[in-house]
């Protein structure tokens, strides 16, 4: 059985069909600059066709779906015959509110809630909305099922997801930590589990999903129960371009600054301005940060660049930091911990990231393999705690597409 995983933003739009009798997956892609010139890039995995990788124009996400349609069927960069071989489709849906708090297959109704959830996430629904809809279009009579990055927060206690401002806006406007990357954060912790021996019953596990988003997940006995990013994306830890968790009355005085400045630019300065970017003034990227730092593989560059070499690290100290005090209020509110795990693009790849994370938590008794933590041969993880350490770290490759592409078809069937 042939799943469609389709994960819809603003202006892109990535897909993964998967073969779910194998686990594999048969081609992906993404369709970028969306509404505005338009650009594919389409790999055939299943075969060796070869990838297609060129600007078409995408005027909207109907289109996009067309053009991603025409490329999986296509005798040229295809990997199916007909789109009847498309037995199902998943989508990523970034928020479900109060209401859905687990996939469910799509109708009127489930539309209707993800509409009523735009409040919550006016960058996100709306896109996810329009991914459901051109399919909806072009693949007529075939089940669509949503699966939502809130729904493994939903075990979140009252306590931690109520935020302490008039009671008003939760029970009348929905306002509450609803956190983010759960698809994320359930499939690595699940794997965590596995590696601890199995039993999810007693296991503490503190998830880092550190991509240009971040955030961080306490999962106690296989629930989230606690998690950093909160009614929206922004709250927690430093990311790649947002300032995670500040003085909330930065916002008023940033506005004056600015010459009264409107609230949403004075938002817009937290969102696409700070974290690392913001700190450092180079990149929201950690690959240049650590070349600029010179700790990527650089020597930090010539004495004029000092001041960047400093500005960088800075960025770099500031996020590590950040993280680890986010993760010691996890360990209290499990009381205690068995593993912490990195994941997503600088957790599984930054070896730097890990070590000054790690370095903050020796005084809880984490210690890191410095040796194996090098390593960039690894599959799906690797285990890089050292001998004697209290907690087990590990790197774990997340894999949200096949979340989604798993639940799609328990759902269908
Ligand atoms: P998204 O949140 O957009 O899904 P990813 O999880 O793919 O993002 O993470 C992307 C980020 O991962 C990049 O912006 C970069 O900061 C970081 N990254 C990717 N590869 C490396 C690497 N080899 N070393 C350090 N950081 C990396």
């Amino acid at each position: 059985m042939n799943v469609l995983v389709i994960n819809a933003g603003s202006s892109s739009l990535k897909y993964q069909l998967f073969d779910m009798s194998t686990d594999t997956i048969l081609a992906k892609g993404l369709c970028d600059r969306i509404g505005l010139d338009g650009f594919l890039k389409h790999t055939p995995v299943a075969n060796g066709k070869p990838v297609f990788s060129e600007p078409i124009p995408l005027p909207t996400h109907d289109e996009a779906i067309k053009v991603v349609i025409e490329k999986l069927t296509s005798p040229d960069y295809g990997v199916i015959d007909s789109l009847s071989e498309i037995k199902a489709v998943g989508h990523r849906v970034v928020n479900g509110g109060r209401k859905l708090y687990e996939s469910v297959l799509i109708d009127e109704n489930v539309l209707k809630a993800v509409e009523d959830c735009v409040k919550l996430a006016p960058l996100h629904n709306p896109a996810n909305l329009m991914g459901i809809r051109a399919c909806q279009e072009a693949i007529p009579g075939v089940p669509q099922v949503a699966v939502f990055d809130t729904a493994f927060h939903h075990t979140i206690p009252e306590y931690a997801y109520i935020y302490p401002i008039p009671y008003k806006y939760y029970e009348q406007n929905d306002i509450r930590r609803y956190g983010y990357h759960g698809t994320s954060h359930r499939y690595v912790s699940a794997k965590a589990i596995e590696l601890l021996g199995g039993n999810a019953e007693g296991t503490k596990i503190v998830t880092c999903h550190l991509g240009n988003g971040a955030s961080l997940a306490a999962v106690k006995d296989g629930k989230s129960i606690d998690t950093t990013m909160g009614v929206t994306p922004l709250e927690g830890v430093p990311m790649g371009t947002r300032s995670g968790s500040v003085d909330p009355a930065i916002v008023e005085i940033i506005s004056n600054i600015e010459g009264n400045l409107p609230i949403n630019e004075a938002m817009n300065i937290l969102n696409k301005k700070s974290g690392v970017l913001g700190v450092s003034g180079i990149s929201s990227d950690f690959r240049d940060l650590e070349i600029a730092a010179g700790t990527g593989g650089g020597d930090g560059g010539p004495p004029e660049d000092a001041e960047k070499a400093h500005r960088a690290k800075l960025a770099l100290d500031v996020y590590n930091y950040q993280v680890a005090k986010f993760v010691g209020s996890f360990i209290v509110a499990m009381g205690g911990v068995d593993a912490i795990v990195f994941t997503a693009g600088v957790g599984e790849n930054s070896s730097n990231a890990r070590l000054g994370i790690c370095d903050n938590l020796k005084g809880v008794g984490v210690v890191m393999d410095v040796e194996k933590n090098k390593s960039r041969d690894y599959g799906d993880y690797m285990d890089i705690t050292a001998e004697g350490s209290n907690v087990k770290i590990f790197v774990i490759a997340t894999n949200e597409e096949l979340v989604i592409a798993r639940d799609t078809m328990e759902i269908v069937k």
